[in-house]
């Protein structure tokens, strides 16, 4: 099992690691260590690059997830690492830190579509400075996306702190906010649920990086929004500079 800092330390950009394992069928390395997130949750895995000491470096085009391994996938053509190789880890940060901001700023707009509305999420899924999110929201009209914008930049400017949590499963599901978030959903074999908490605003079981307070996400614009059923409707946001 690879140990992810990602998961404890949303802001380290880089580890020292050591390949463990290579697969050249699917120009992939496997570290005993990474800041990779290997994505999940609406949140698209990392890129960046593997820096070896002695010389050579390969391009990071994507992670994911084998088990509990957390493998690289290293730019087509390539020859691949050693194993045994020690190399620096390093993720492209600027990206991985617009997408810290984006998925933040998506959990603020669920805190407040439930909070005001009592409108439960059904989905979502970013790129680095935009994303969605799909709600049970049978009354959702353009009068309100407006009122939503305009109390998720409240939110955003109250700075507000954002928290990771690993609580055992009993205790997780006791909590009334995780449920209302779908975590009868994760699979019965695990023992702890991650948590994200937005500090008086939200709380989920969630797996990906975020930004340590909401005033770092910047301000988030509503571009659209649109039914996707009688009750199910998307809202589409971006995020740019305070
Ligand atoms: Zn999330």
């Amino acid at each position: 099992m690879s140990e992810n800092i990602c998961y404890s330390d949303a802001y380290a950009r880089e580890t020292d690691a050591t390949v463990v394992e290579v697969d050249p069928d699917a120009s992939a390395v496997l570290l005993d260590r990474t800041v990779f997130y290997p994505g999940g949750g609406g949140q698209p895995a990392d890129t960046g690059i593997l820096v070896a000491g002695a010389g050579g470096s390969w391009r990071v085009t994507g992670a994911n997830k084998r088990g509990d391994d957390i493998w690289h996938a290293i730019e087509a053509g390539s020859e691949l690492p050693a194993v045994d190789t020690a190399v620096v880890a390093e993720l492209d940060w600027d990206r991985r830190h617009e997408l810290m901001r984006t998925h933040s700023a998506l959990h603020v707009l669920c805190g407040v579509v439930w909070r005001d509305h009592s409108a439960s999420v059904t989905g979502g899924n970013m790129v680095p400075l935009s994303g969605r999110m799909d709600f049970e929201f049978e009354t959702m009209s353009g009068d309100l996306v407006g009122e939503i914008e305009k109390r998720v930049n409240e939110e955003i400017a109250a700075d507000r702190d954002i928290r990771v949590a690993v609580l055992p499963r009993e205790e997780a599901f006791a909590i009334p906010d995780l449920i209302r978030t779908k975590i009868n959903l994760l699979p019965e074999g695990i023992s702890e649920v991650r948590t994200i908490e937005i500090v008086g605003l939200d709380l989920q079981a969630d797996g990906g990086t975020h930004v340590a307070r909401t005033g770092e996400i910047g301000r988030v614009n509503v571009t659209g929004y649109e039914s996707k059923g009688r009750i199910n409707k998307r809202i589409r946001i971006e995020v740019v500079a305070a």
